[in-house]
Order: C-alpha cells, then structure tokens, then sequence
C-alpha cells in the first residue's frame, strides 16, 4: 500500500481542466495509480479522492460510500465520467480532502446516473442518490478543475474563504 500526497487548495492542478485517459493508458499503470488512490482516500477518512487531488491532472476518481438503512455501499472507479442526468435536490455539509478541515453546506442534485469506463477500459453506467450521488458530482467537477468552493452560495463562500485562511495559518495545508 502506498499513500499519495494530497494537493490542498490552492494548487494549480485543482485549478486546471484534466485531460481525458486514452484508450493505451489503461495498464498496470492506472491500476497502481487507482489502487493508491483507494488506500490514500480511505488513509484520509475521505469518500471520494480524485486524480487532480494527488497532482495527476487525468479525468478519473475513486468512491466509496458506506452503506446505510436505505443504501448499498458504493465503492468504485470512474474513468472519464459523465453525468447523464440528474434529478431532484439535496442540501447537506460536505468536505473535500483538498480543504482539510473545512466543511460547508452546498446544494446538488439527489440522483445522478453517470457513464464512465472502468479499469479494464469497459463503459460502465451508474445510477446514485444521497452521498453517493453527491460524490460523483463533487469529484466530476474536480476533473473539470471545479472545487466545491465554487458550489457554494456567496455568503458561504465568504464564509469558508476566512476559515480557509485560518486553517492555511496552522501549517497543515501545503502550500503549491
Ligand atoms: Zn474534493
């Protein structure tokens, strides 16, 4: 198991559009990239890490969401996502292992279907709602250089840059 560093907000690469995988990236390669990034999100506590989030600015992330009552668990790796449609609204506090600490309440759509390719390059459809449809959304737009701040209304936005600057003052979050 080997744990990846995770890029903090500002970095460049959050900031950045990631380039889709090709067709001949799909190797042991991505495989390794893909198992590190389980074992690095699920070291970090998180449910969703995505590729620009350890500096490998490439369209895929990894989730996994603990089951509940009413919920399977959903664990799995999406390569070059797409939201094919969305329904509904839910409005909860949620994180991001590139703001570490920072929690903010963001508004998403309930259900997402998204189409994505697996790690054997195979298209793959999923169909989600509550905190996993959250996370597809949330990491789908860390592939489009998107952060939840971006999500947020203005005044929580305002709100969550001053933590953001408390947080940056305690030296856990590395600065690129
Ligand atoms: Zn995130």
């Amino acid at each position: 198991m080997s744990l990846l560093p995770i890029v903090h907000y500002p970095g460049t690469v959050l900031l950045s559009v990631a380039e889709p995988v090709g067709d001949d990236d799909f190797d042991g390669d991505l495989a390794i990239l893909v198992e590190n990034m389980f074992d690095t999100m699920a070291d970090a506590g998180g449910v969703g890490l995505a590729a620009p989030q350890v500096g490998v600015s490439r369209r895929l992330f990894v989730m996994d969401t603990p089951e509940t009552d009413e919920r399977p668990r959903e664990r799995h790796v999406l390569i070059n996502p797409e939201i094919v449609s969305v329904e509904g609204e839910q409005t909860g506090d949620e994180g991001c292992l590139s703001f570490p600490g920072l929690f903010q309440t963001v508004t998403r759509e309930m259900r997402v279907i998204a189409r994505a390719q697996n790690i054997n390059g195979e298209q793959v459809e999923i169909d989600v709602q509550d905190l996993a449809a959250r996370c597809i959304l949330h990491e789908t737009d860390h592939c489009d250089g998107i952060v939840f701040l971006d999500r947020m209304t203005p005044l929580k936005r305002q709100f969550a840059k001053r933590k953001i600057k408390q947080l940056q003052k305690t030296g856990k979050w590395n600065q690129n």
